[in-house]
């Protein structure tokens, strides 16, 4: 059993009024609001979270999916202990089947803009040379 806390809260169907009027109330009148029997208060519980827990079931961790079917023999990602460790993923995509725009949106480099509204990155002329885009992508990273 997971211990909760408790603490009072305001109710937020009524606002803390204890009474609702909508559609179906006309101007002046109101009904006891059923969200918390008119009190305006409700309890609300809660877990506090002290640490992480572990996920034993999962041996391979990627920063994003990109729109590809990731399973454990997928390149690039980290070992769950590596990520669980706080290892960064810098480095550890998946730089075979995306370029760093994909796996980024923010990261362009020229060229990346002709693509056409609508279509898919991987149409990118510069794709199939994704490995120039990907040294930018570490320049601009520091490395
Ligand atoms: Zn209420």
């Amino acid at each position: 059993m997971i211990p909760q806390t408790a603490v009072k809260i305001v109710c937020e169907a009524c606002s803390g009024t204890g009474l609702y009027s909508g559609f179906g109330e006309q101007s002046g009148t109101a009904v006891v609001c059923s969200s918390c029997n008119g009190t305006g208060g409700k309890t609300f519980f809660y877990t506090p979270f002290k640490l992480r827990k572990i996920r034993k079931n999962i041996t391979k961790v990627f920063e994003r999916n990109n729109g590809y079917v990731l399973g454990e023999a997928s390149k690039g990602g980290l070992t769950y202990n590596e990520w669980a460790s706080g290892m960064s993923f810098f480095g550890r995509e998946e730089r075979d089947t995306v370029c760093p725009h994909l796996h980024n949106q923010r990261f362009e480099v020229e060229g990346c803009k002709d693509v056409a509204l609508g279509q898919r990155i991987d149409t990118c002329p510069q794709f199939k040379n994704k490995s120039r885009c990907w040294a930018e992508y570490d320049k601009r990273k520091g490395i």
